[in-house]
């Protein structure tokens, strides 16, 4: 199956954490990329990051001056959805509401009836959110991980009604962008968050039970255990709200299976709005 062609402009909405990291990918692998967000704020966030990432791998002498510019110059922030009409593939990356998701997809497939529609959910079911399209055969799960522009995994997550010719395309883009895709079929919280719930869901009872304090365990499961991240770092970094959701989600779609049963102390840190380091404030402060 043959990836994408460069040629072909690459839309991406939400400009967020995950949003920012997957255009910088895109537009380093050679496509315009149009970057979308319902926040003019959220989008000069999100190229600001870009501009940073970038910057420091010119000075890492990952990158030269020359193709640093031509990569800046392929991103083209809008605010308005009908400017993605040109867009070969559209990947979203706003937030992990079903409700949210479908209705921006029944917009998509008004406005772009001929691209690949592909969500970076989650956990949330691409056979749900394709339900509400005539065409649920063009949507696939495109799932990055977190910072999407250095983590190499790439989740291609099928619904029961994604065509397989369109999961293999994207496996090949996946690939061509420097990735390591894997196919996997829309199952709560697919493979990754399914298999990590339990990582978070027990560092947050151990917190709650008062053995130790997040500084202390994050340091055991990172220097003694060899995780690259404890859980509370690693939360920190994916943002609260979008960890608890998953779980809520996790949990909702297990027909409220004790395992996957949402924390009381990470809902308390939603509801303070201490989301991790993008508000400067979760477990832990970030000046
Ligand atoms: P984020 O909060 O950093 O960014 C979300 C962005 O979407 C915000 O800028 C917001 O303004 C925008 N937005 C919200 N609703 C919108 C709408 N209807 N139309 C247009 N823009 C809208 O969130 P994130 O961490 O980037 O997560 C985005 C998605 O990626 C979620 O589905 C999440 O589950 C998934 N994801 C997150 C991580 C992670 O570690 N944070 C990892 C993998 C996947």
């Amino acid at each position: 199956m043959k990836p994408l062609p460069t040629t072909e402009t690459v839309a991406v909405i939400g400009a967020g954490a995950m949003g920012s990291g997957i255009a910088q990918v895109a537009a380093r692998a050679g496509h315009t990329v149009r970057l979308f967000d319902m926040n003019p704020e959220a989008i000069e966030r999100g190229i600001a990051s870009i501009t940073r990432n970038l910057d420091f791998l010119v000075e890492r002498g990952k990158l030269d001056a020359a193709e640093r510019e031509a990569t800046a110059a392929r991103l083209v922030p809008t605010t308005r959805l009908e400017a993605l009409a040109d867009a070969g593939l559209i990947i979203e990356a706003i937030v992990e509401k079903l409700e949210v998701k479908q209705t921006l997809f029944a917009e998509l497939e008004r406005i772009a009836p001929q691209a690949i529609l592909a969500s970076n959910t989650s956990s949330l079911s691409i056979t749900a959110i394709g339900s509400v399209l005539r065409a649920p055969e063009r949507l696939a799960g495109l799932h990055f991980f977190n910072p999407a522009d250095r983590m190499r995994l790439v989740e291609i997550v099928s619904g029961l009604a994604t065509a397989p010719a369109l999961a293999g395309q994207l496996f090949a883009t996946a690939k061509a962008w420097g990735k390591d895709p894997v196919h996997t079929r829309s199952t709560p919280g697919f493979i990754v968050n399914r298999v990590a719930r339990p990582f978070y869901a027990e560092g947050l009872k151990v917190l709650a039970e008062g053995a130790a304090s997040p500084a202390s365990l994050d340091a055991v499961m990172r220097d003694g255990a060899g995780f690259p991240m404890g859980p509370f770092e690693l939360t920190d970094l994916i943002g609260h709200d979008v960890n608890y959701a998953v779980t809520a989600s996790v949990f909702e779609a297990n027909y409220g299976d004790d395992r996957f049963i949402p924390s009381l102390i990470q809902h308390e840190l939603v509801l303070a709005g201490r989301l991790g380091r993008k508000r400067g404030q979760g477990f832990y402060a970030y000046g």
